[in-house]
């Protein structure tokens, strides 16, 4: 098996990816997911009005994690210009979405980065940045950047994929559990974290191999107790994520032989509840190069939304509402069990 940290997927091709699934639908005689849908009463899914805007600011990063369904990494060159940020900009100074989330990639990485946060704090929006921890120990650039966040009131959401060193190296790669708890320290000491400081940190979680997440509530007393008790660390809240069967994550249940069952797994596991309550739903995904999706899944698989409005400079909020969502096989990862979403369960 080729070592985690030097992984580059083999399933670039969304078509592959799509292909890989399907002959196992076909072969377990698994309903599609649009089946499921439609045999749970729940149908075509509609968005609401877009609650959530998230803008994908490229595909670079300082890390190679073996779960990563965007297939970033230090080589990746996708990256989003100033002109499609002016663009969202643009919409949302006339818009009524109250939340920004920001990733990538490791979004920090990217040139334009502080000016982008700064500018949608101008517009009032509420702004998330999904940190990945170790970025603020890569090099004096970023070491200021607790700082930053705290000055521009930035909710951080950071994934940690265990409290023990073993679990989350395996997952993220060596040594990073330690700058993970290094970074954790420097939030907690500007505030994030703290009761009644207004900093938010939230962390995040997903199984290490081939299962799904354990009770949200019962992680996040166990993370609350070790963290604290091993490393004097704070944080909020704690989402679980279920891990999606797609990009590298496919690729690693493929190669270790749990794919078939995994898949069993989510579809066995769909909770039409968790269905009715999937992000896609209040979420508007904007891609590096502009072009919009339903969700950061969707956008991974090329799934472009199903409108005439196709990038963010052509928006038309009306039109894009009007939209179905497009769904696939690996929508299961959000409705199995609790649900899962980037705020974590949903059901
Ligand atoms: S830190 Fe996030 S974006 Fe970077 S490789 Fe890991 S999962 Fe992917
Ligand atoms: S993968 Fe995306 S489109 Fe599918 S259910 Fe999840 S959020 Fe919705």
């Amino acid at each position: 098996m080729k070592s985690l940290q030097s992984r580059e997927s083999e399933l670039v091709s969304p078509e592959r990816q799509f292909g890989v699934l399907k002959e196992i639908f076909t072969k377990k005689k698994l309903p599609s997911f649009s089946e499921k849908l439609d045999q749970s009463g729940i149908g075509t899914l509609h968005p609401i009005p877009t609650e959530i805007f998230q803008m994908n600011l490229g595909k670079l990063c300082n890390q190679t994690c073996k779960h990563c369904h965007v297939d970033a990494g230090p080589d990746r060159k996708e990256s989003m210009s100033k002109d499609t940020m002016f663009h969202c900009l643009s919409v949302l100074a006339t818009n009524s979405v109250s939340i920004v989330d920001i990733t990538g990639g490791a979004p920090e990485m990217h040139p334009e980065f502080r000016w982008l946060v700064k500018e949608l704090r101008k517009l009032d929006k509420k702004v998330l940045v999904r940190c990945n921890l170790t970025i603020l120990l890569a090099g004096t650039r970023y070491a200021d950047l607790p700082q930053f966040y705290a000055e521009n009131q930035v909710e951080v959401v950071s994934s940690l994929p265990y409290f023990e060193k073993r679990r989350t190296d395996s997952q993220r790669g060596e040594g990073v559990f330690d700058r993970s708890i290094e970074a954790l320290k420097r939030l907690n000491a500007v505030g994030y974290g703290i009761p009644n400081s207004g900093l938010v940190l939230n962390l995040v979680y997903n199984p290490a191999g081939a299962f799904l997440p354990g009770a949200q509530n019962s992680l996040e007393k166990e993370f609350k107790s070790s963290l604290r008790k091993e490393h004097g660390i704070e944080f909020n809240s704690l989402f679980t994520i279920t891990n999606m069967p797609i990009s590298r994550y496919l690729e690693y249940l493929q190669e270790s032989g749990n794919l078939e069952n995994y898949l069993e797994k989510l579809v066995t596991s769909f909770n039409p509840s968790a269905a009715l309550g999937v992000m896609c739903k209040n979420t508007l995904s904007v891609g590096y190069d502009g072009t919009l999706y339903d969700c950061d899944f969707n956008q991974m698989l090329e799934l472009t939304v199903e409108s005439e409005i196709r990038n963010i400079r052509d928006y038309d909020g009306d039109l894009l509402n009007k939209r179905k969502i497009r769904v696939g096989d690996h929508c299961y990862g959000c409705t199995a069990g609790a649900g899962s979403s980037c705020g974590g369960a949903t059901a």
